[in-house]
C-alpha cells in the first residue's frame, strides 16, 4: 500500500533530521580532529549538505558563498586590526541576509527582523525582547556599580598551581559525570570555544583548559553539559520528527546557563567541587577554602570583550549587538560607520571604550557567518533560566543541599518534567508560563542577580 501524505512528510522529517546530524558530526569533526589543511574539502561537503535541507535553495548557496568568504576577510582584519579589510564582505552578507529576512518575513506574516529572530528562537518577537531590555537596562548600570564596589573591599586571594591539562580533564569528567552526562554515549573534547554537536545518543561536548585558571575549562564543559542534558532529554519518541526537536537558542541557552551560572557558580556549587579539585589538582592553602574560591567565580569585572565578561555584564554586551544589528539591516547604521558607533555605544553603557576595532566590533564571528538575530537569544536565555531557577527552587527547597552533596538527580528530574520532555509541543513563552506559573519577564533574574551580586562575599 502506498504511503499516506502523513506518512511521507514523517519520512522526509526523518530524513532531515539525519541530514542535521551529519552536519552536526562534520562540525564537530572539524573543531575537533580535522586536519587543518582539509578546511576547502569540509566547507564543499558542508555546503552541499546545507542546501540539501534547506528551502530557500539558491539563496541558501548565494549567502552561504558570502558568508565562507566573510569569514576568511574577518580572520585577515582582525590579524590585521584593519576593519576596511572585512567591510564590503560584511556589507554583501548583509544584503543577503536583508534578503533572506525580507523573504522569510513575508512567508511567516512576520516583520523581517523578527522573521530571523524567530528562525532562532521561535516564538520570541522584537516587541518582547524590547521589553525584557528595558527591564535590564534600568537596572543594570547601578548594579554593576554596586558590584563592583561590595567587591573591591573583597578581592579574591589568586589561585595557584600547576593546573595541567590532565588532572583538569579529570576533575570535569568526575563532574559531569554527577551531572548525569553518558560518557557511553557522549565525549568530551578540546577544542578552541567550548560547543554542543551531534545528536542524543551520539553527544559530543568541548571546552578549553586554561592552565592558569582551574574553572574556566571546567564550567566551559558544565554549561555544554547543559546543552547536552537538553538534547538527551528530549521526548526520544519523537526525536526525529519536528515536535521532538529543542525549542531554540533561547531555550537552549537557558538550559546552559542554569547549569553554568544559577547551579554552578554558587556557594553549594564550592561545597561540593572543593574537595574535588584538591583531589585532582592536588592543591591546598588557605586560598582554597570556599570563600575564596566563591569570590572567584562571582567576580565582576568591566571588559570590552563579551567572551570575557562576567554573568553580570554579559547582557550589556547583547543588548549592544542587538541596537547596532537591526540598524544596520534597516540601513540607518551604514557598516562603514559600525567600528565608532560600537565604541561609543559600549562607552555609554559600561564606561569602558575598546582602543582598537579587535576588541571592539571585530571581536565576535556571528555578523561574518550572516547570524543576524541570534544574539538576543544569549540573554533570553539569561533570563529564562533566572525563572526556571527561581521555580525549581521554589518547588524543591532542598535543592542547595543536594547540589553541596554533588547530587543533580532533583535538578535534572524537575527539567526532564517541566522543559526537556516537553520538546517542541508547546510555544516558548506557553512552555514557560507551564513550567513555572507566570509569563516570562526579568524580574525573577534580576531578583537572582541582586540577590547574588549585593550579598557581601
Ligand atoms: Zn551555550
Amino acid at each position: 500500500m502506498a504511503a499516506s501524505p502523513y506518512e511521507q512528510l514523517e519520512q522526509e522529517f526523518r530524513r532531515l533530521h539525519a541530514f542535521r546530524g551529519a552536519l552536526s558530526l562534520l562540525r564537530w569533526d572539524a573543531a575537533v580532529m580535522m586536519p587543518r589543511g582539509s578546511a576547502d574539502v569540509r566547507g564543499e561537503q558542508l555546503a552541499a549538505l546545507e542546501t540539501e535541507h534547506h528551502a530557500l535553495p539558491s539563496l541558501i548557496a548565494r549567502l552561504a558563498k558570502a558568508t565562507a568568504r566573510a569569514e576568511v576577510f574577518w580572520v585577515e582584519a582582525k590579524k590585521a586590526n584593519n576593519f576596511k579589510l572585512f567591510a564590503p564582505h560584511l556589507e554583501e552578507v548583509v544584503h543577503l541576509v536583508r534578503d533572506k529576512a525580507a523573504l522569510l518575513g513575508q512567508a511567516r506574516g512576520l516583520a523581517p527582523y523578527d522573521a530571523l529572530v524567530d528562525g532562532f528562537t521561535p516564538g520570541i518577537s522584537t516587541a518582547d525582547i524590547d521589553t525584557i531590555f528595558k527591564a535590564l537596562s534600568r537596572k543594570l548600570p547601578s548594579l554593576i556599580n554596586e558590584a563592583i564596589e561590595v567587591q573591591a573591599a573583597h578581592a579574591p586571594t589568586p589561585l595557584t598551581g600547576k593546573f595541567t591539562v590532565a588532572r583538569q580533564r579529570a576533575l570535569s569528567v568526575d563532574v559531569l559525570k554527577a551531572l548525569g552526562f553518558p560518557f557511553d554515549r557522549g565525549r568530551l573534547d578540546e577544542s578552541e570555544h567550548p560547543f554542543t554537536e551531534g545528536v542524543p545518543g551520539d553527544i559530543r561536548v568541548t571546552t578549553r583548559f586554561d592552565l592558569n585558571d582551574p574553572f574556566s575549562g571546567l564550567l566551559g564543559a558544565v554549561h555544554e553539559t547543559g546543552h547536552a542534558m537538553y538534547d538527551l532529554g528530549l521526548p526520544a519518541e519523537w526525536r526525529d520528527q519536528p515536535v521532538g526537536r529543542d525549542r531554540g537558542l533561547a531555550l537552549e541557552e537557558s538550559q546552559s546557563l542554569l547549569f553554568e551560572m544559577n547551579l554552578c557558580r554558587s556557594r553549594a556549587f564550592v561545597k561540593y567541587v572543593r574537595p574535588l579539585m584538591e583531589k585532582y589538582l592536588q592543591v591546598s592553602g588557605p586560598e582554597w577554602d570556599e570563600a575564596n574560591l566563591y569570590r572567584h567565580l562571582i567576580r565582576v569585572r568591566r571588559s570590552t570583550i563579551r567572551m570575557d565578561a562576567d554573568e553580570l555584564t554579559y547582557p550589556v554586551h547583547i543588548m549592544l549587538r542587538y541596537e547596532l544589528e537591526k540598524k544596520i539591516l534597516e540601513g540607518s547604521l551604514p557598516v562603514a560607520d559600525l567600528p565608532e558607533a560600537w565604541n561609543a555605544n559600549l562607552e555609554q553603557r559600561l564606561n569602558i571604550r575598546p582602543t582598537n576595532d579587535v576588541d571592539g566590533c571585530l571581536q565576535d564571528i556571528h555578523w561574518a557567518v550572516g547570524h543576524f538575530g541570534y544574539f538576543p537569544s544569549y540573554v533570553l536565555g539569561a533570563v529564562i533560566a533566572g525563572q526556571l531557577n527561581e521555580a525549581m527552587r521554589a518547588a524543591h527547597p532542598s535543592l542547595d543541599e543536594e547540589i553541596a552533596a554533588g547530587q543533580f538527580g532533583g535538578v535534572m528530574d524537575w527539567l526532564r518534567d517541566n522543559v526537556h520532555g516537553v520538546g517542541a509541543r508547546l510555544p516558548v513563552q506557553e512552555l514557560i508560563k507551564q513550567a513555572t506559573g507566570k509569563p516570562l519577564t526579568a524580574a525573577a533574574y534580576l531578583r537572582y542577580l541582586e540577590a547574588k551580586y549585593l550579598e557581601v562575599p
